[in-house]
């Protein structure tokens, strides 16, 4: 048996970079000098991001050709429907999809779409949403228990009432006259007794729209057109998440009538549930550009560096005594490698929380997800390239202090 000692130096030894780490990496990391550190000045604490896509740590890092896509569009006005519908029928193009609209993020293509579904082309019902009662609008809409994350919140912005099914039958029981749609939430898709596929051939079978919130799940980027094909009426993405668009932006996509009665909801128009979720015009263009950019994106080769990064950070602390290290890919929503770290406190006297927080506070500060008892997750698809050799330092280091 090696001392725990050697251990550790052979640990410490260990190349950081591997080969192919070396080959997809730049290894300068170091941004371009800026005039005014704003962040710094108003005391905000920036870090690197080895988390994900979490909209309160401010989403993901827009590209460079998306920022000055921004600031072209700052210089110049245009009338905002004319840019909607332009850019509209530009991504409905790229996505193969017959209609798309650029929305204040997934949530807000949820409330436009229930909008638009409750309203149809008719103004003046638009106006009365959410107030639905007398209104001669659907009240109801219906959605899977296991799906019951946040977001049905979206569609209570509408008025509408949500009903809670588990199996098939029930499904089918409580369809009923009052009916507007069925809400889908794909991340949850094995979790839910009726899969998307039987979903959809309910919905059909009825003749009740659907809505498939599909807010954090790509990659893959074929799931851009995947659900819209299986035959949901309209799907909601993230802008800020994968895609890398704007933060403040969205996707809903689908049917023509749908996205055109769900627009009757969203700015300009101002007597609308949608009027708080204006989009403005650098916005829509930046969220066109994004979209350009991820699918011309080599995402094989994307996929190789998060592994090779991926790689550098466990190589750095897989054989410490009581660390395990495990690589997950989720299979819907956030589907990219991720390194779960657990360790055996007896060994490691340190809580994932009290680990996080080290790496927060030190210097450079980082995010990491997960926490609790012994364990934190890592993932690195919103690190800037070069930065996981600091993860894979820092956190090798916060181990270390704690070993026994
Ligand atoms: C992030 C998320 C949303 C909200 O998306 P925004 O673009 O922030 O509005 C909705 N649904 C799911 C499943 C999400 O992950």
């Amino acid at each position: 048996m090696p001392k725990r000692r050697d251990v550790l130096k052979q640990i410490s030894t260990l190349p950081l970079l591997g080969g192919l780490a070396a080959s997809v990496m730049p290894l300068d990391i170091v941004a371009a000098p800026r005039h005014k550190d704003y962040f710094k000045e108003l005391g905000i604490r920036t870090f690197i991001n080895a988390a994900g896509t979490y909209t309160s740590m401010t989403g993901s890092l827009m590209a460079d050709e998306v920022v000055e896509g921004i600031q072209y569009a700052s210089k110049e006005y245009v009338l905002l429907d004319e840019l909607q519908d332009k850019v509209g029928e530009r991504i409905a193009t790229l996505l193969h999809c017959e209609a798309a609209t650029v929305t204040s993020g997934a949530a807000s293509a949820i409330t436009l779409a229930t909008a638009g579904i409750l309203s149809g082309m008719d103004e003046k019902k638009a106006a009365m949403i959410p107030h639905l009662e007398g209104s001669g609008m659907k009240t109801e809409v219906i959605m899977q228990k296991a799906h019951d994350i946040v977001y049905a919140h979206a569609l209570r912005n509408c008025g509408v009432k949500v009903i809670f099914v588990e199996t098939r039958a029930e499904l089918e029981k409580a369809i009923n006259s009052q009916t507007a749609l069925m809400f889908f939430v794909n991340a949850n898709n094995f979790e839910g007794k009726i899969r998307a596929e039987e979903f959809v051939e309910v919905a059909r079978k009825y003749s009740i729209p659907t809505i498939n919130d599909c807010a954090a799940d790509v990659p893959p980027v074929e799931n851009l057109w995947k659900y819209t094909r299986m035959g949901f009426d309209l799907v909601c993405f993230s802008g800020g998440k994968g895609i890398r668009g704007p933060q403040s932006a969205g996707l809903l996509l689908g049917r023509k009538d749908l996205v055109a009665a769900a627009r009757l909801s969203a700015p300009p128009r101002g007597n609308t549930v949608g009027r708080c979720m204006k989009v403005n015009k650098e916005e829509i263009l930046g969220m066109l550009i994004a979209l350009e950019v991820y699918l011309a994106r080599d995402h094989a080769q994307e996929w190789k560096m998060w592994e090779a990064q991926i790689a550098v950070i466990n190589d750095a602390i897989k054989l410490m005594p009581g660390v395990e290290t495990k690589i997950d890919v989720p299979p819907i929503a956030n589907h990219i490698p991720t390194l779960n770290v657990s360790w055996n406190t007896k060994q490691v006297k340190l809580s994932g929380d009290e680990l996080k927080e080290k790496l927060r506070t030190g210097h450079p500060s980082i995010e990491v997800a997960g926490g609790g008892a012994n364990s934190v997750s890592i993932t690195t698809w919103m690190l800037v390239p070069g930065q996981e050799r600091i993860v894979a330092s820092r956190l090798r280091e916060a181990l270390l202090k704690a070993a026994v």
